[in-house]
């Protein structure tokens, strides 16, 4: 059966989901397809009220249905289900999310929603096997630490791969046994209203995850403001994050997960698989046309083999080509908007007015969608913009060193410490080398994630505070209490 699809002839969901239901709201923001520009819905901006209509029936929902204290094996069971029926609905899944975002649709049945699927179910098994402890106390006294859901929990996802960073949020959230009101990015909005229609038809109760459709400074706000919101996991940019922090901070200190933005350095040394790392890096740079925050966007090789392994990532880079989202054919992604391409664009030309070379793309392509050709800048300093700034597209600097000290030097960057990949045969060099770089995950010899669950991701420095995924992501969403029992 073919994946593609007609976009015009696409029924999306529209408004809120508030307590197992979608609120009819009115589309403010108007919505651009990134394959071809076109104009085709608005999103709604859910305000205040709406927000605390959402974590009302939140609240409701989490007494009423005692989801947190459930026996966690019947939670364990309703939250498989969900990830069965993410499955089993993966077509009208993955053409919500195609049809509005950069995520092609061939690769969101075997990528993002299989592997989005499988760590919601990684993430229900914590449920009956983490728990509380018995301490050691004198024999007078009996002590332990208790494990306890927070209540409800909100959650604030980026657009660039929406049903992913959904699951990462409402895996974990849900597994400890809270209650969320997730608000998906105002671009990207209608994979996760389905994704909340899917857990209450898997049988989790209404009103255990809704959602509120809307932009940062007015939704967003909202949530992060909201008493009853007890705990704020946000993934996003690291400006975002910053006022998420302030807000925080202004309306009372709730704890936080914050996952920011990288300017992740890939350092080749002259005794790496120049075939492997080159496919490696291309890859990094292709995947969403560099819209991961684990872009693997600043390339550090050893001088000597700098010609050659360039020459081997444009090997890879050449071979793109634009396709519309809703194409089963199509490999490469468009960049989200206009505004995010001129952004790429104006860049790309700063560094070249700063000394630098475009040695391949630095250009728009040719599609009515929003295509930015892969990149690959030389010449550039440490720091121009094109390396301090989170270009978030294709592109690619490509700096040189002569020995292992310039590269970590050169690796280390002001602001992020998202993650590193690091490529050479030598393995006393590799250990040495991953410990001293400044990164939340590093990758030796591969770059980018597996499908191993249990590593957990989160930035260094400014990258983001705490974790996503891994057992530190379901332990996040529960608070411990510690117990002394006089005997
Ligand atoms: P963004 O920060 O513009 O928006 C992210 C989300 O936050 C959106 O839902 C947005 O509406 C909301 N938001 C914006 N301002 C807010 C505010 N003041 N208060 C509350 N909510 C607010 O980011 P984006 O452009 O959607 O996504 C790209 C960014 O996300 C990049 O920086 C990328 O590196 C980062 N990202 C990080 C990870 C990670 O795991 N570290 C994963 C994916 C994306």
């Amino acid at each position: 059966m073919s994946l593609s699809f007609d976009p015009d002839r696409l029924a999306l969901p529209t408004g809120h989901f508030i307590g197992g239901r979608l609120m009819d709201a009115a589309g403010v923001l108007e919505m651009k397809r990134p394959s071809d520009g076109v104009s085709f819905a608005a999103c709604p901006v859910a305000d205040a009220n709406i927000v605390d209509m959402a974590v009302e029936n939140a609240k409701a929902a989490w007494r009423a249905n005692k989801w947190g204290s459930m026996r966690p094996r019947d939670r364990a069971r309703l939250i498989h289900r969900f990830a069965d029926l993410m499955e089993k609905e993966a077509v009208k899944l993955a053409q919500l999310e195609a049809v509005a975002s950069t995520r092609p649709i061939g690769q969101l049945i075997e990528g993002d929603i299989a592997v989005t699927a499988e760590q919601i179910r990684f993430f229900a098994e914590f449920a009956d096997k983490e728990g509380s402890d018995l301490v050691p106390t004198d024999g007078d006294h009996l002590g332990m630490t208790m494990s306890e859901p927070y209540g409800v929990v909100g959650a604030i996802t980026p657009w660039n791969v929406p049903i992913s960073m959904a699951g990462w949020k409402v895996g974990a959230a849900l597994a400890a046994g809270n209650a969320v009101v997730l608000k998906p990015s105002e671009m990207t909005p209608f994979s996760t209203l389905y994704m909340a229609e899917l857990a209450v038809r898997a049988g989790i109760p209404a009103g255990i995850f809704n959602v509120v459709l809307g932009d940062g400074p007015t939704t967003g706000s909202a949530m992060t403001a909201h008493p009853d919101i007890a705990k704020i996991s946000f993934t996003g940019s690291t400006m975002a994050g910053a006022a998420i922090m302030t807000n925080i901070a202004r309306h009372g200190i709730r704890p936080m997960t914050l996952e920011l933005g990288g300017k992740s350095p890939q350092l080749v040394f002259a005794d790496a698989d120049i075939e492997k790392a080159a496919a490696a890096i291309a890859q990094s740079l292709t995947a969403n046309a560099g819209q991961a925050c684990v872009s693997g966007s600043r390339l550090l090789v050893d001088g000597k083999i700098a010609a050659e392994l360039v020459d081997a990532i444009c090997g890879h880079l050449l071979k793109v080509q634009p396709g519309f989202t809703w194409d089963e054919r199509t490999q490469y992604s468009p960049i989200i908007s206009e505004r995010q391409i001129r952004r790429i664009d104006g860049l790309v030309a700063q560094a070249m007015d700063d000394g630098g070379e475009c040695l391949l793309g630095g250009h728009q392509m040719d599609h009515p969608g929003y295509f930015y050709a892969p990149t690959i800048l030389t010449g550039v300093t440490q720091q121009s913009p094109a390396i301090i700034e989170e270009i978030f597209g294709p592109v690619l600097t490509v700096q040189e060193f002569a020995d292992e000290q310039e590269a970590l030097e050169l690796a280390d960057h002001p602001v992020y410490g998202l993650a590193a990949g690091v490529f050479t045969k030598d393995l006393s060099r590799a250990v040495r080398v991953t410990r001293q770089l400044q990164a939340g995950t590093v990758w030796v010899n591969r770059y980018g994630r597996s499908r191993d669950h249990i590593l957990p991701t989160g930035g260094y420095k400014r990258s983001g505070i705490g974790k996503d995924l891994g057992r530190e992501a379901y332990l996040a969403n529960r608070q411990t209490k510690s117990v002394l029992i006089s005997l």
